[in-house]
């Protein structure tokens, strides 16, 4: 095998860079960060590749065209995971291309474009509950008051990007927007089941999921769980769990054109929190997505809504804030073809597949046309989770589709260059 036995033996190597073994976590500027960075940068180096940390914590690794000048074509992933994460979300996508280019190199070969593969540090958002970080910078879409969001233990994005030997003024150095970028590419486990039901180790990416999140502030009044009648309570939580089915209904109601919806609660906290007292305050999130903007914000308003009308006929107030929205991306159709051509030439069948889950291509958009590829996880498709698997065999596949697609695709100014 040419690639998936290292590719997968190097994503073991990362697993190891954890802060809870045997489990897999990696959160922004930590020195498990650090380790990861570094390793991945030794392999970019091995590989035939310049490759350092930008201001915001990423390794940028760059193999020359072969002229001066040529446009810019980007991939990467992150290196970052959530907690208790499997061990391929992010690293496949880093990993896959250095292979590529280790390939390339070996055989003298150069590209009519620089080909750059980035490992962004944060695209998760655990540690600092801003998604994207990296990738954003170099999108054109960082909001320097992130820099002010503190992590778990008090610590600021600031404090913590001059602790890792970063530069917290240096993001605006890392717009590309007008830099000679003429695609970007990435590669990632689909982290669901389509692939895998359908037995197919690859997919062409059509469109990224946009996402909506949404705090939900509830307020009842506490009482003694044993003197206050049910008839006369204002139980936070009851009215919460109302909430949550609203969310549920409403997410699996079908959207105009059959537009898929997903809608989830995954944090919910009551206070005070005893046994035996009715339930005053109560948090919960939400987060929405679909592959359509327009669905997802009559989603979020309807279920808004829905809050506004359980809460009064429950004694209760209700707060929401949408804290956090992020449009659909569409991937190129041009970028498409020609990663479906390269996966056709492998002998497969093309599937194309809407990505439910964020990925960093999709704050590219202002900087470039995007694509994605999509290889098959297995046990159930299941992902950000330590049982998430790819087998060596597709990341073979996967390996080849790519540097295919790189050793045919010509940039639309290649020429002129
Ligand atoms: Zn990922």
């Amino acid at each position: 095998m040419r690639f998936g036995t290292d590719i997968l033996r190097q994503a073991d190597i990362l697993a190891a860079f954890t802060e809870d073994p045997p489990g897999v976590t990696r959160s922004y500027l930590t020195p498990q960060h650090r380790r990861a960075g570094d390793c991945i940068a030794a392999l970019m180096r091995e590989a035939g590749m310049d490759a350092s940390y930008d201001a915001l914590g990423n390794v940028v690794g760059r193999y020359a065209a072969d002229r001066s000048g040529a446009p810019v074509v980007m991939t990467g992933s992150h290196m970052d995971s959530v907690r208790n994460a499997g061990r391929y979300d992010g690293v496949f996508g880093i990993l896959t291309a250095i292979a590529c280019v280790r390939d390339l190199h070996r055989r003298g070969r150069r590209l009519p474009f620089d080909f750059e593969v980035v490992a962004f540090g944060d695209e998760e958002g655990v540690r600092f509950g801003v998604t994207l970080i990296g990738s954003k910078a170099m999108g054109g879409s960082f909001d320097p008051a992130w820099l002010d969001a503190k992590d778990a233990g008090g610590t600021t994005l600031r404090e913590a990007l001059i602790a890792f030997g970063g530069d917290p003024d240096g993001w605006r150095a890392l717009d590309r927007r007008g830099k000679g970028v003429v695609a970007y590419v990435e590669s990632h486990i689909e982290q669901g089941p389509v692939l895998l039901d359908e037995g197919l180790p690859v997919g062409v990416v059509t469109a990224i999921a946009s996402g909506a999140r949404m705090r939900v502030e509830v307020t009842g009044l506490a009482g003694h769980a044993g003197t206050v009648p049910m008839g006369a309570r204002q139980d936070a939580l009851a009215a919460a769990a109302e909430m949550v089915l609203a969310v549920e209904r409403i997410a699996s109601a079908p959207g105009a054109g059959g537009s898929a919806l997903v809608g989830t609660v995954g944090t919910i906290e009551a206070r005070p929190g005893a046994i035996n007292v009715i339930p005053q305050d109560v948090s919960f999130t939400v987060d929405v997505r679909s592959g359509d903007d327009v669905a997802r914000r009559r989603a979020t308003a309807v279920m808004r809504d829905a809050f506004g009308a359980i809460a009064p006929r429950r004694g209760v107030k209700v707060a929401s804030d949408v804290f956090y929205e992020l449009p659909a991306a569409p991937c190129d159709a041009s970028l498409q073809d020609a990663l479906a051509a390269s996966v056709a030439r492998q002998g497969l069948p093309v599937r194309r597949l809407p990505s439910g889950a964020g990925h960093d291509a999709m704050v590219f958009p202002p900087v470039c046309p995007i694509a994605m590829l999509f290889v098959r996880c297995g046990a159930g498709g299941i992902s950000h989770h330590p049982d998430e698997t790819m087998t060596a065999a597709d990341a073979e596949v996967a390996t080849a589709v790519f540097l295919d697609f790189l050793e045919t695709w010509t940039p639309p100014n290649a020429d002129d260059a």
